[in-house]
């Protein structure tokens, strides 16, 4: 239902959760958050809860520092809304954090041979097939990998991807859903709505159906699901707060 994500140096946590905040008139019955984490090892870090944004705020561990992320509200299409089938969704080795807008259609069949091939489902969207096919690409760049999993998928998306061996980059990608891109001061935030981008900057890209993007904090590039460069230059939206 409503993606939210940033690449830069603020604290990220709080800046999702308000995008969040800002997505909630849409409808929702579940949210959740995925970052880059500063602690420890670094590496991915995600919680995600049934019900309203303030309580998944409330569950966020004290320690959930980090400068990069993805946020989710997702409105229940395949699988109940409960706190496993809420968004981000990860792969097998917790790795790679997909969020999404939209039905995948060939999900039973694409479900059903990772299945064959051995892969456990945590939960019961169409979503995390999107993760472990990401997850299980041997291609070396992320982007190529967010490509190859698209290229297997039918349906509708917007989604925004994290990989814990990429943590310079979120690659995002549309069809059928809408996807947003807010241009900072190296700074970058991503939405499926521009009411969550307008606070923080009135420098937008809208991709089109078919296209991705790369957004790093302080540059992006936009491109078709075929690879080849797209033109981005920013539009400026009109906005009475
Ligand atoms: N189809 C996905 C799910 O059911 C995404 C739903 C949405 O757009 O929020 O989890």
């Amino acid at each position: 239902c409503g993606i939210v994500g940033y690449i830069g140096k603020r604290d990220v946590a709080p800046l999702l959760l308000e995008g969040l905040q800002r997505l909630e008139y849409r409808g929702y019955d579940s949210a959740g958050i995925a970052i880059h984490s500063k602690a420890g090892g670094g590496g991915l870090k995600t919680a995600k809860a049934k019900g309203r944004v303030r309580e998944l705020e409330s569950l966020l561990p004290k320690r959930f520092a980090g400068n990069t992320g993805i946020a989710h509200t997702r409105w229940a299409t395949h699988g109940a809304p409960n706190d496993v089938n809420a968004h981000p969704h990860l792969d097998a080795e917790g790795k790679v954090a997909v969020v999404h807008n939209g039905i995948i259609d060939n999900a039973d069949e694409l479900r059903a041979k990772l299945a064959a091939d051995g892969v456990e489902f945590a939960s019961d969207t169409d979503t995390e097939i999107l993760a472990h096919l990401i997850g299980r690409s041997q291609a070396e760049k992320l982007e190529e990998k967010v490509r190859q999993a698209l290229r297997l998928i039918e349906g509708t998306y917007g989604i925004a991807v994290l990989h814990a061996d990429f943590p310079d980059r979120i690659v995002v990608a549309r069809n059928g859903s809408p996807v947003v891109l807010g241009i900072g001061e190296r700074e970058m935030f991503v939405s499926s709505d521009v009411a969550a981008l307008v606070s923080h900057t009135r420098q937008v890209v809208t991709l089109d159906d078919g296209e991705m993007a790369t957004l790093k904090a302080d540059d992006y590039r936009t491109y078709t699901t075929e690879g080849s460069r797209t033109s981005a230059a920013p539009t400026t939206v009109e906005w009475e707060a």
